[in-house]
């Protein structure tokens, strides 16, 4: 075992032994085979359009669920990764005939283990420290931000919006992390070109997410815990949370967010529903409390999950491309997702009792609202009632170090308007005052927001008419944990 993927990784090195996440050797193996069989994929796909042949496209999904499921804290079930690399052989098999130059194909696109040699396969797909330190540090940028932009691409996959364009381009970025030939100024080019898709991405998400469900608009959000039994939604998927509102009117139930989906209930057409009944708990790093205290039904829809407590399992289910061994998992069926077995429990369970703190965020700030206030803003940057923005966004983690974010805003004058973006907002103060007409904490929404904070720095720097993004009075503090802060 050799990961070193996220923020957490033992001693900022890399989890030999046990991933500190929890991940065991196991999956650890079975999660590097399923990203070396899957750049096999890519290479299959990208030398398909380089003959000019038609590319399913069940591949590009295939593709990206595959890399999704390796994100940290999304996936720790072994059957269910076996599934996916057999399902990445089956679509290989199927493509590799059709290609001309196969000598042009890494071993990846047509290796076809069994599932019982895939441990011993996947000691050879472990990353490896290559020798060339630049090398192997582009090729692990690479795969974590192909990782980030793909978990975007499945979002909105789910909320029927596509961009071919992303899907060629992730597939072509993670063949070339095993081409051999490739040196650092080409790795570097694909680098680069990553963060160009990685906004793309998240236009993407960000406009398929208003077409489904409007505009995000202002909105006070409250972590309470009301009287009826609830489920609790959390990861990032807006449109699981969609579906189980549909599926609950009228039940008798609540449906709350967790973590990063507090943001869902700034979006018109989902906080319409009666009986979304608002926010419980705080960031992802607080589940295990949080689960225990909800005591009814918890729903992972994405990343951001850990290995659960005996007292919640059995009332902890999976969806999409998440797993855990002992839970049970939601399949996608012909015609969406059926919960029913959720509310069946979730009738049976108490209400959620109080939870740890009852705050309140100001959320709804995407692009949009922040557009309806450039000019106010600008105004009072010029007049200096805000002496200047102070950008606070990306992930939140369990370091005491990450202290660092909630001693910042503390620190910060009064005068200094904060966005942010992403779960670090849970380390941020709850709603305080105002500053000419905006909450002085104004949260974006999640961390594939700070996409509409970058499209207000853009229309801010129009209307304050400077030439460049750095001459205005903004400064950025970004925070990452895993692979979609990275990208
Ligand atoms: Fe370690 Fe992070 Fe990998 Fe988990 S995902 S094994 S914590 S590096």
């Amino acid at each position: 075992m050799n990961c070193y993927q996220c923020q957490e990784t033992m001693g900022g090195k890399g989890c030999r032994r046990e991933g500190v996440c929890g991940k065991k050797a196991d999956v650890a193996a079975l999660q590097d085979l399923l990203v070396w069989t899957a750049g096999g994929l890519g290479a299959l796909t990208t030398q398909l359009r380089k003959e000019k042949k038609e590319v399913p496209q069940a591949a590009n999904r295939i593709f990206r669920e595959a890399l999704y499921v390796t994100m940290t804290n999304t996936n720790f079930d072994p059957a269910a990764i076996k599934d996916r690399i057999s399902e990445v052989q089956s679509c290989c098999r199927e493509l590799f005939p059709q290609i001309e130059k196969q000598e042009l194909l890494p071993e990846a696109s047509s290796w076809n283990g069994e599932a019982d040699v895939y441990a011993e396969k996947a000691r050879e797909a472990e990353p490896l420290p290559v020798e060339e330190e630049d090398i192997r540090s582009f090729r692990a940028f690479l795969t974590c931000s192909v990782k980030g932009i793909a978990s975007m691409l499945v979002l909105a996959a789910d909320l029927s919006e596509e961009d071919p364009d992303a899907d060629i381009f992730i597939q072509r970025a993670l063949a070339q992390t095993l081409d051999d030939s490739l040196r650092e100024g080409n790795l570097l080019a694909v680098v680069m070109e990553s963060g160009r898709y990685c906004v793309r991405a998240m236009d993407l998400l960000n406009r398929a997410r208003v077409n489904a469900f409007g505009t995000p608009e202002r909105t006070e959000i409250h972590v309470h815990a009301g009287s009826h039994p609830g489920i609790l939604v959390t990861g990032s998927n807006m449109q699981d949370l969609f579906l189980l509102l549909e599926q609950t009117k009228d039940a008798g139930i609540d449906i709350y967010t967790h973590g990063e989906l507090l943001c869902a209930g700034a979006y018109p057409k989902l906080k319409a529903y009666p009986h979304f009944a608002g926010h419980y708990g705080g960031s992802w790093q607080t589940q295990k409390e949080d689960f225990d205290r909800f005591h009814g039904p918890v729903l992972a829809t994405s990343d951001g999950i850990f290995l659960p407590r005996s007292s919640y399992r059995n009332r902890l289910y999976t969806t999409g491309c998440t797993g855990l061994p002992g839970c049970m998992h939601i399949p996608s069926g012909g015609t969406g997702k059926d919960f029913s077995v959720l509310i069946d429990q979730a009738k049976t369970c108490p209400a959620p009792e109080a939870p740890g703190k009852t705050v309140t965020y100001v959320t709804g700030f995407g692009h949009a609202e922040l557009f309806r206030q450039t000019e106010r803003i600008a105004e009072a940057l010029r007049e200096g009632s805000i002496s200047k923005i102070a950008v606070v966004a990306g992930d939140d983690g369990r370091v005491k170090k990450r202290a660092y974010y909630s001693d910042l805003i503390k620190a910060l004058p009064e005068d200094v308007l904060v966005l942010t973006a992403g779960s670090v907002q849970f380390r941020l103060p709850e709603k305080d005052g105002e500053l000419s007409g905006m909450p002085r904490l104004a949260g974006a929404g999640s961390l594939e927001d700070l996409y509409s904070v970058i499209q207000f720095a853009l229309r801010l720097r129009e209307v304050m008419g400077v030439d460049s993004l750095n001459q205005l009075p903004v400064f950025y503090s970004v925070s990452w944990h895993g692979q979609k802060a990275v990208s």
